[in-house]
């Protein structure tokens, strides 16, 4: 059977992001050891360079006139309207080329829910795509009720009305309107608009959402049973089938030997992603937390993530002497590695959805301070369903920074928490073997291609 996949080829097209390139990499890397070859489409933007690993892939890159700085400014939501528009014919005629060339057959075109351009041009040549979605379920469900939302006023009621925004939302329990994934980076409409266009399925033909049934089984019946007509596959946590390199940044790896030398689970691990910005008041707030707490950490400080500074320069002695005493700053870290070492027994993440299942396949609990997006979503999540993450909510003084750390990483809530966690871990484990959820859902996804 698996010669018959063997002579056809997937096209895969990632956002230029690194949350996004991961889990579509994790998955080109699967979906190649089943017996697909493999085409990967990408634009110059956070351009994946590909290592000894992906010897056998085609990475493609197609034209655009975007200019470097529209990346750097247009902020996401905006970037993206701009990079649908742009690739629209560029993979048109990519696909097209790679059509006439290639001696084996396209079997579909794979593209992530945010690159909706590359649905027209399939449809165009007759091929089948596939929605992937980098995010989770739940988030994914959220955008789906949008519109709807939307048109009932309620979230134009939710922008003048903060108080509302505590309360439930019917059906999505424990989300509240605020936890809803709209974005800082751009207004409500904006976000409406996008969320229509990665709403619509057209003629997709079926879904693949990086999440395990065992973290979202009530999300993905919603889905499956309320509002897709087509399959759902739950594929994930793909990096535990596809453990391949995907960094877009150079990692630290000096961090791990710093690691070594602690003591089991005494090390708080603090990453926002790549994305994320922190303004150097709470910078300095959640070192002086981390201070009182007596705490070690590892602390990944991205170049750039604090606004009006390159690096960490504008920071003061203070912070210095804090971190010098107990901690570790790298610019970019091993995160797989970092939480799979044993002194690592916390997280303070922004939630991102790549780093919420990295921490829960590991076992490792979490302190959750969620910047926008779909990260609202999984803090949510994490706090109130899996019952492994405490989140931080309103300012972020040092009280409640030291707080929160001594919860994780003192207390017997924390370590109840960690016993969660470790279960988790465990059932993420099992759903990879045989029989498991994921080995079956990725069996059943490759069936399906087979059909195609
Ligand atoms: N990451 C990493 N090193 C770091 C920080 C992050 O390798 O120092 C990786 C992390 O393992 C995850 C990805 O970057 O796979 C971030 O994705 P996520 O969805 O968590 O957040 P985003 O960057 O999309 O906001």
């Amino acid at each position: 059977m698996e010669e018959k996949l063997a002579r056809r080829r997937v096209v895969l097209v990632p956002v230029p992001a690194q949350g996004h390139i991961s889990p579509m990499m994790q998955l080109a890397k699967t979906l190649h050891s089943k017996g697909s070859s493999i085409t990967v489409v990408q634009t110059k933007f956070n351009y994946f360079n590909p290592s000894d690993d992906f010897t056998d892939f085609q990475f493609i890159t197609i034209p655009e006139s975007i200019p470097e700085s529209d990346f750097k400014n247009l902020g996401p939501i905006q970037f993206l309207f701009k990079l649908n528009k742009e690739c629209q014919v560029s993979f048109k005629d990519c696909l097209g080329q790679l059509l006439l060339q290639q001696s084996n057959e396209i079997s579909c075109v794979i593209y992530d829910e945010f690159m909706y351009f590359a649905e027209s041009a399939a449809k165009e040549f007759k091929l089948p795509s596939v929605i992937f979605s980098t995010t989770s379920a739940t988030a994914f469900a959220c955008r789906s009720v949008f519109d709807k939302l939307y048109t009932n006023d309620v979230l134009a009621l939710l922008k003048e009305h903060k108080g509302q925004q505590e309360e439930l939302v019917p059906e999505f329990y424990p989300l509240r309107y605020k936890d809803f994934p709209v974005s800082r980076f751009a207004s409500l409409e904006s976000i409406m608009e996008v969320y229509r266009n990665t709403v619509d399925k057209r003629t997709a033909s079926s879904v693949i959402i990086n999440t395990a049934s065992c973290l979202e089984s009530s999300s993905l019946s919603f889905l499956q049973q309320q509002q897709l007509q087509i399959p759902v596959y739950s594929i994930g946590p793909l990096h535990m089938v596809a453990s391949t390199p995907t960094s877009l940044l150079e990692e630290n790896k000096s961090c791990i030997e710093w690691l070594n030398k602690q003591r089991a689970n005494s090390v708080i691990y603090i990453s926002l992603g790549s994305i994320a910005l922190m303004e150097i008041n709470e910078i300095m707030e959640v070192a002086s937390g981390l201070a009182a707490s007596n705490q070690h950490f590892l602390w990944v400080i991205r170049p750039g993530s604090i606004p009006g500074s390159e690096w960490t320069e504008t920071l003061s002695e203070e912070f210095s002497k804090m971190v010098s005493d107990r901690g570790y700053i790298v610019k970019w870290a091993p995160q797989k590695e970092v939480l799979a070492h044993p002194a690592v027994g916390g997280f303070w993440s922004h939630c991102g959805w790549n780093s919420t299942l990295e921490s829960i396949s590991e076992g490792v609990p979490m302190i959750c301070r969620p910047f926008s997006g779909d990260q609202k979503v999984n803090a949510r999540y994490l706090e109130c369903v899996w019952k492994t993450g405490i989140q931080v909510e309103g300012a972020l003084d040092r009280g409640a920074v030291e707080r929160a750390v001594k919860r994780l990483m003192v207390d017997e809530e924390g370590e109840e928490m960690r016993k969660r966690a470790i279960s988790l871990k465990e059932e993420l484990r099992a759903s990879v073997r045989s029989g498991g959820s994921l080995h079956n859902s990725l069996e059943e996804f490759v069936d399906f291609m087979r059909t195609l």
